[in-house]
């Protein structure tokens, strides 16, 4: 703040004889002085930038349109790195970087240090609060710089709250960030509650308590059909095909879902996270922490993160062109618009800003897509191991100078090359000659190449911004197009293709500009877009720019 009075003063000196200095004056203090009262970031996984447009005609005016009409619309957003899923994606919003600064290389990734698989939010330091399960023990310890919302609460002296909900725990932990004021995610099985982690608090605050005791969670085991006739849902494709999931003990893929009937079957509580009510208690919640919390009432800047988690497993079940994915939009679209409307009285309309975008779009299911004659198909990695050992054996006279292959990575085993005495260059490079010629593999790199060369175009910057080297493998593999090792039924994500890359970015409200552009963007752009808005500094690591045509 000191910076930009000292800038003030000079800039006011210099132009002390212009005309209307007093008002360019007083506009300019008002410019840094009259934040927005909050922040709201909303993420919905999996979001594909089209459901935008496709479910357009379905939404109502106070959801995606409210936004879509009176905000900005970057309809040309993606993500620039490679692996697109939700543990980067959500880190990468929020410290305006990619992996190969912010370390979050996948949602689980094999440490090389530890030798071990680890998960981008657990924490074996802390224990759960809400909960004694002994999965649930997460915090941010494994992201590497800061997020927007740590550096609005270092800018405001810690009295700017930061707030994270989602479903997912990475949903949550990630963008609340190091300094969090708390991150809140959902335990399903037989708990059905909101829980926490001594990380930020040794007991659930009250109102976290009485919200858990309302038996919301209950309330949503009820049956799922279509929001609307389902004979209008024209914007996706039969109810009835074999290119979706479903729930155990259901015999077909098709509405109704009785949730309470089958929620035995299928992990209790966890059957709402399959839902889109599991988007819409997350809404649910948010509200009760912006009242509870007193979000948006102060001249401090309160950053609340909403990630809404169902989209992705609704996604992963029954596939991008289901008339589950189109129900859920439509029952999402009526979220929000609820949300904005309790934002507007509770925080005041044109007193707080909303950005949404996601952490990865997703590809069409592959089998449907081969029905149609677009090329796509199923990787089989059981023959990939196979073949790759063998050479292996024949090579090396060991399989054991591989010590994990995980994420499309090889990683080698130093100390044994150095016992065989091999050179990692050359190892790495006669692995890239040999998995090249393997079915579907498409692409191979070392990650000398990754270290040494500067690409700035391509799958091979995407690789590069998705590369950490004190913590990705020896040698990277991209898989053929459309490709996915994934059953045939459901959806996945992950490439550095135009379906996992592109995905809505939306600015709302105080200080945002009305209008869109096609002009490419990219997910590290959103951070320093806020920090501009705040007039605070950019997270640490940051490599995006702000988007100054979205800001008023
Ligand atoms: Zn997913």
């Amino acid at each position: 703040m000191k910076k930009v009075a000292l800038i003030f003063s000079f800039c006011f000196v210099v132009f002390s004889c212009n005309k209307g200095d007093r008002d360019s004056q007083s506009s300019n203090s008002d410019k840094y002085t009259d934040n927005p009262k909050l922040v709201v970031g909303i993420v919905v996984d999996q979001m594909r930038y089209d459901y935008l447009t496709r479910f357009y005609s379905k939404f109502g005016d106070g959801g995606f349109k409210r936004m879509m009409r009176d905000g900005f619309n970057c309809k040309n957003n993606h993500f620039n790195y490679v692996p697109t899923y939700t543990g980067p994606g959500h880190a990468s919003i929020y410290t305006g970087t990619t992996p190969k600064y912010h370390g979050i290389i996948a949602n689980d990734w094999y440490d090389k240090v530890a030798k071990k698989f680890v998960y981008c939010a657990a924490d074996d330091s802390v224990l759960a609060v809400g909960s004694d399960s002994e999965l649930e023990r997460m915090s941010p310890h494994r992201l590497l710089t800061t997020t927007i919302t740590d550096e609005n609460r270092l800018f405001t002296q810690m009295r700017g709250k930061s707030i994270g909900i989602s479903i997912k725990d990475r949903g949550a932990v990630l963008p609340a960030g190091h300094t969090a004021n708390a991150a809140y995610w959902f335990r399903g099985k037989d708990e059905g509650n909101f829980i926490s982690s001594t990380y930020y608090m040794e007991e659930l605050p009250q109102w976290v308590v009485d919200f858990n005791a309302s038996e919301t969670a209950e309330s949503y085991l009820k049956v799922w059909d279509t929001f609307y006739d389902i004979s209008t849902y024209t914007e996706s494709g039969t109810d009835l095909n074999n290119f979706e999931g479903g729930f155990k003990g259901k015999e077909t893929a098709a509405f109704p879902y009785d949730l309470n009937a089958l929620k035995d079957q299928n992990e209790g509580f966890d059957i709402v996270k399959y839902s889109p009510f599991g988007n819409s208690i997350v809404a649910d919640f948010a509200i009760a922490a912006v009242e509870n919390e007193q979000l948006g009432q102060d001249d401090d800047t309160d950053i609340l993160t909403v990630s809404f988690s169902s989209t992705d497993y609704i996604g992963h079940n029954f596939g991008v062109n289901s008339k589950e994915i189109e129900d859920t939009y439509i029952r999402l679209d009526n979220d929000l618009e609820r949300f904005f409307k309790f934002l507007d009285s509770q925080v005041g309309k044109g007193e707080y800003t909303v950005f949404l975008t996601a952490d990865h779009g997703a590809v069409e299911v592959p089998s449907y897509l081969q029905s149609v004659k677009v090329p796509a198909g199923y990787l089989d990695f059981d023959t990939r191991r196979k073949q790759f050992r063998a050479f292996l054996e024949q090579t090396y006279g060991t399989t054991e100078i591989v010590e994990n292959v995980s994420n499309n990575q090889v990683f080698l085993n130093k100390e044994k090359l150095e016992e065989l005495n091999l050179n990692l260059q050359d190892v790495e490079q006669a692995f890239v000659n040999e998995l090249i010629t393997y079915t579907n593999i498409a692409k191979a790199y070392t990650s000398t190449t990754m270290s040494s060369n500067n690409f700035t175009t391509g799958i091979e910057s995407l690789l590069q911004n998705g590369y950490n080297q004190k913590r990705s493998g020896d040698v990277i593999v991209v898989n053929d197009i459309a490709h996915i090792p994934y059953g045939r039924t459901g959806s996945t994500h992950g490439s550095g293709l135009n379906y996992d890359t592109h995905v809505p970015l939306l600015f709302f409200g105080k200080g945002i500009k009305q209008g869109e552009t096609l002009q490419k963007t990219v997910i590290p752009d959103i951070a320093p877009t806020i920090s501009a808005l705040l007039g605070i500094s950019y997270p640490n690591g940051a490599t995006g720019k702000p988007l100054e045509f979205v800001l008023d």
